[in-house]
Parts: C-alpha cells; sequence; structure tokens
C-alpha cells in the first residue's frame, strides 16, 4: 500500500459523500495518513468540511450533481457518511479507479430500510422482528393489522428517529402513518411496519472487513429516545451464545455486502435470542464512544481497512461511555460554557462538531469518561455533558 502527497500529482485522494460529525473523524484519520480528503454535503462549512482539504455543497440526492462531483474530482475513494444518497451514480460510476466504499452495492442496499431488510432475512435468513412495508393508507392498515400491536412504525428513508413512532393501539395508527410520511427523507413514501421487539438491550457491535479478514469491537450498548442515541456504553456485557451469533450474524450480513471498511451492526437483544436490526457499511454514532474506549476508534479503523491497511489487534481499554450534548433553540452562532466543569474529572473528554446552525434540537457533541466499571463511566459522561451550559443566541 502506497500513499502520496496530498495537493500534488502523487496524492491519493477520497470524497466524503456527507460531512457530520462521524465523517468530521473519518477526515481527521485520513489526514493523519496523508490522504487528500473532500467533503461534499448540502451545507457550507459542515463538520468534515472544517477538516478537509477542500468542499462542495450539492443536494447529494440529485443524481447529475453528484455524477458532476464525483467526475470532477476523479478520487480514488468515495465514502458515504449518509444513507440519502442517489446510490445509482455509485453504482455507474465504480470501477478499477474509483472504489466506492465499502461497494456501490451496499450503499444501494442500506440506503433504504427495504433493501437491507429484505437481504438479511429473506435472502440470508436472518432471524428480525416481523415486518410489512407499505405505500399507501390502505397497504398501511393492513400491514398493521398483520403485524398486531405494539409496532414501531419508521420511514423507508430517514434517519435519527426521524418520523418514527411505536403504535401501542390500532386508534393510533392513523397518526403514525401521518407522522412517517412528514418524517422521510428523500422522495420514497414507503413506511415499514415492524413487530415491537420487547428488547433486554440493544448492542452496536462494529465489524470491520479489512485485507486480513474480520474483527470485532467490544459490543456497545446504547440507550434510544424517540429512535435517537442519548447515550452509548463499552463493553455491554453479553451471554457468549447471543454474542456468538451477533458476530457470526454480523459477518454475514457484512460480507453479503462486500468491500473493506466498517460497519455498524444492530442488534436486539433478550436472553439468548438475538434479532437483527439494521447494518450501516461505516461508522455508527452510537460508536463515538471508541473515541475514549480503544486504541484505534471506529474512525481510524475504517481509514485503515478502506485502504488495505493492517488491523492486527483492536486494544479496548476497558468501560467507557459516550452522552450526547444536544442543543434547542435558533442560532447560528451557539456557545459552550463550563467545559472546565466537564473534564474536571479524570479519564473524560469533549468532542464539540462545530456545526454552523440549530433550528429545533441537534446534537452538537459528545462527552467521553473512562471509569472502573459501566455504570461509573456512564454516570461520568452524563454528568460532564449536564455541566456544559449551551448558549443558542
Ligand atoms: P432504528 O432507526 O431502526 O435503529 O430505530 C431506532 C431505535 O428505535 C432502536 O435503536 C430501538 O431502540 C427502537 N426500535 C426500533 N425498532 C424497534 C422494534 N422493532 N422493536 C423495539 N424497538 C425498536
Amino acid at each position: 500500500m502506497k500513499i502520496g502527497t496530498p495537493l500534488s500529482r502523487s496524492k491519493l485522494s477520497a470524497l466524503l459523500l456527507g460531512g457530520g460529525e462521524l465523517g468530521k473523524e473519518v477526515v481527521i484519520e485520513l489526514q493523519r495518513l496523508g490522504v487528500e480528503t473532500i467533503v461534499a454535503d448540502r451545507y457550507a462549512n459542515s463538520p468534515a468540511m472544517q477538516v478537509a482539504h477542500r468542499s462542495h455543497v450539492l443536494n447529494m440526492l440529485d443524481a447529475d450533481a453528484l455524477r458532476g462531483v464525483i467526475e470532477l474530482e476523479k478520487p480514488d475513494y468515495v465514502i458515504p457518511e449518509i444513507e440519502a444518497i442517489a446510490t445509482d451514480v455509485l453504482v455507474e460510476l465504480e470501477s478499477d479507479d474509483i472504489c466506492m466504499v465499502p461497494t456501490a452495492r451496499a450503499a444501494r442496499l442500506t440506503m433504504n430500510r427495504e433493501g437491507i431488510r429484505r437481504l438479511a432475512a429473506e435472502e440470508l435468513g436472518i432471524a428480525t422482528s416481523p415486518y410489512r412495508f407499505a405505500s399507501s393508507e390502505q397497504e398501511y392498515l393492513a400491514a398493521v393489522a398483520d403485524i398486531g400491536v405494539p409496532c414501531v412504525v419508521k420511514p423507508v428513508m430517514s434517519s435519527s428517529g426521524k418520523g418514527q413512532s411505536t403504535v401501542k393501539d390500532v386508534d393510533q395508527a392513523l397518526e403514525a402513518w401521518e407522522y412517517a410520511r412528514a418524517g422521510a427523507r428523500g422522495e420514497a413514501d414507503r413506511v415499514i411496519v415492524e413487530g415491537f421487539v420487547d428488547f433486554e438491550y440493544e448492542i452496536t457491535l462494529l465489524t470491520v472487513q479489512h485485507t486480513g479478514g474480520v474483527s470485532f469491537c467490544e459490543p456497545i450498548g446504547h440507550r434510544q429516545e424517540g429512535g435517537d442515541y442519548q447515550e452509548s456504553w463499552q463493553p455491554q456485557p453479553m451471554r457468549p451464545t447471543a454474542r456468538k451469533e451477533c458476530e457470526r450474524i454480523a459477518g454475514v450480513v457484512t460480507e453479503a455486502l462486500g468491500g473493506y471498511g466498517l460497519f455498524g451492526v444492530e442488534f436486539f437483544i433478550r436472553g439468548d435470542d438475538v434479532y437483527f436490526s439494521e447494518v450501516s457499511p461505516r461508522p455508527h454514532d452510537t460508536g463515538m464512544v471508541t473515541m475514549i474506549s480503544q486504541d484505534l476508534s471506529e474512525f481510524a479503523l475504517h481509514a485503515r481497512a478502506i485502504l488495505g491497511l493492517p488491523v492486527p489487534v483492536i486494544r479496548q481499554y476497558g468501560p467507557s461511555a459516550s452522552a450526547v450534548v444536544l442543543a434547542h433553540g435558533d442560532s447560528d452562532a451557539l456557545a459552550f460554557d463550563h467545559l472546565e466543569a466537564a473534564l474536571a474529572e479524570p479519564d473524560t473528554a469533549i468532542r464539540l462538531f462545530g456545526k454552523p446552525e440549530v433550528r429545533g434540537e441537534r446534537r452538537m457533541g459528545v462527552v467521553l469518561a473512562r471509569s472502573r466499571e459501566i455504570d461509573g463511566a456512564r454516570t461520568k459522561a452524563k454528568r460532564g455533558a449536564a455541566a456544559i451550559q449551551v448558549i443558542a443566541d
């Protein structure tokens, strides 16, 4: 593996599609290895743009605009950081000269809940919650009747819990339908109706496909509110049978998607029963804890795997946690006060993403902590996040 000099004719370059907080860390890891980095996102000054060599502002669901930027930059690697991309363009332009990370097929199948769910459950025979898809009110009501309540309704294209709700009573079904349609991203008006899994806990299993084979990080436990992550911790204690089964499934799913990179594979766990939920062919928000819990964070692992560099070992440093810093209000000049309180305790760290504005609620940072016990790490991270005062003027 050979890497040249950024901004010279020997450069090795990577174009990130999406430049949020996860992309920012991927860019930093690529920069450390001397890769030329370019970021595309729908708005200027996105977090990853602030650390990249250059950037482009475009709507990545616009096939012509996306093709234009890839043809202009001719990067060695195209690294999707978000799902909402005109993935047909990635399929069209994938070649020996341009590597789509991990593969164009993986990006296409995971941009939409339907692609990955059908691959996992119907082609690979993996256990998931029962599910139906619906595109009309009539189909939807039939799906709810079929699956029964409680069930979870989600737009097939959405993130951060947007448009997602749980129907506990058939009387609420239409409300969830309207909510899902309002929260959908992209053109898809379709929803998935999933049987509610009464899980004990849920995990993200970070799985790395690299030139030397497949590696797994210690499982990450997390807590979600309204479909959006609030805190995560590592390692999540698991019974050996359940853990083995998660690793088996994660191996099968990521191999089916193909290519090199880090994947976030999500599972619901009850006793020894595990249900595959979904997979991101890229770093996962709950995996931000690895910035304090591992020698190679999920971002460093992604960069290594993509570039075909070895991952001989992943060192886990012990009980660790992350807690999100949220902003509320309307501002294009947020400020974060009392940071010293968040960092006063040993084994803590802060990441502030540098997002240029907030409208409503937005994740702006994360506090990381290590301790002797999981509970101690979680408490410390949450205490740190709560100490930070977000000022929206
Ligand atoms: P998702 O966007 O599909 O990852 O869903 C976000 C969160 O909602 C998950 O991490 C779970 O906490 C919860 N959730 C999603 N689907 C289900 C389900 N079928 N049963 C129970 N909880 C769910």
